[in-house]
């Protein structure tokens, strides 16, 4: 391959960062992801990687991280003009102790990866403590989730019990429930480590008024998981929440086991 953006995953992150944009979930500078490379593709990528690596030392924790290699969305990138500028809003860094090295992208090393990426080590090593197969950490805004998150009860059993009684895919597609925090300020500081608490628990948190984190062993995965609960938003905001019927709980866990399926609640 004479170019790095020829390259299965580079194809996928591209085309998934743009239908994020596309999807309504990214606009401006919203929205950020991490993903950690496998053995395979590292294979495929390695070639293109700088020769002097940009060592940037960091103050947070690399939560037992070190030697994995990330793609990383840029600090100030945007998802919609990503696919023009991949080399500018994209990048690869390798964690090391104490610092990261930046390998490949962020405008020849001038930029930097997402301003979240203490959040995002944090939910890696979460996600990589239940489920060995994580690849991916994103941060986006779902237009009718954060409608939702107006109108709805948002304690964690309320929210997760309203999506499975709209859609009986909804059971089957996050049995592991929604996480929720209350609000909090976003950027540096301890939203990143409330996110990556829950995350032990959830594949999904909901920051209320804001969006979400989400993850998954795949772009499709994850792209799927949150395209299912912002539909149902979509739905619950529609009807603008007053649902006559729906669901039952009991038909919920019916579902459930019928595919056997542990739910969280
Ligand atoms: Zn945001």
């Amino acid at each position: 391959m004479s170019s790095i953006l020829d390259t299965p995953l580079l194809k996928e992150a591209v085309a998934s960062c743009h239908y994020f944009w596309e999807a309504g979930w990214g606009e401006f500078h919203a929205g950020n992801l991490s993903y950690l490379l496998s053995e395979e593709e590292l294979a495929d990528l390695k070639p293109f990687f700088r020769d002097d690596p940009i060592r940037v030392p960091v103050a947070f924790d690399t939560c037992g991280l070190e030697g994995r290699y990330f793609l990383a969305t840029r600090s100030g990138g945007q998802f919609r003009t990503l696919p023009n500028r991949v080399e500018r809003d994209m990048g690869i860094i390798r964690v090391v102790e104490g610092a990261y090295e930046i390998v490949w992208g962020y405008e020849d090393g001038a930029g930097r990866p997402t301003s979240e990426t203490p959040a995002h080590l944090l939910c890696h090593a979460a996600r990589l403590s239940q489920n060995p197969d994580n690849r991916i950490v994103m941060h986006c805004h779902p237009t009718y989730l954060n409608a939702m998150s107006t109108i709805a009860d948002m304690s964690e059993e309320a929210l997760t019990k309203t999506l499975w009684s709209l859609n009986s895919e909804c059971v089957l597609v996050f049995p592991d429930g929604v996480g929720v925090l209350p609000w909090m300020k976003c950027g540096e500081g301890p939203i990143g480590p409330a996110t990556a608490e829950k995350m032990k628990t959830y594949r999904v948190v909901v920051w209320p008024y804001h969006g979400i984190f989400a993850s998954g062993s795949s772009f499709d995965e994850t792209i799927g998981l949150i395209e299912t609960i912002d539909k149902n938003a979509h739905v619950y905001v529609s009807v603008g929440g007053n649902i006559k019927q729906c669901i039952t709980d009991e038909q919920v866990h019916e579902l459930a086991d019928h595919f056997g399926l542990e739910t969280a609640f």
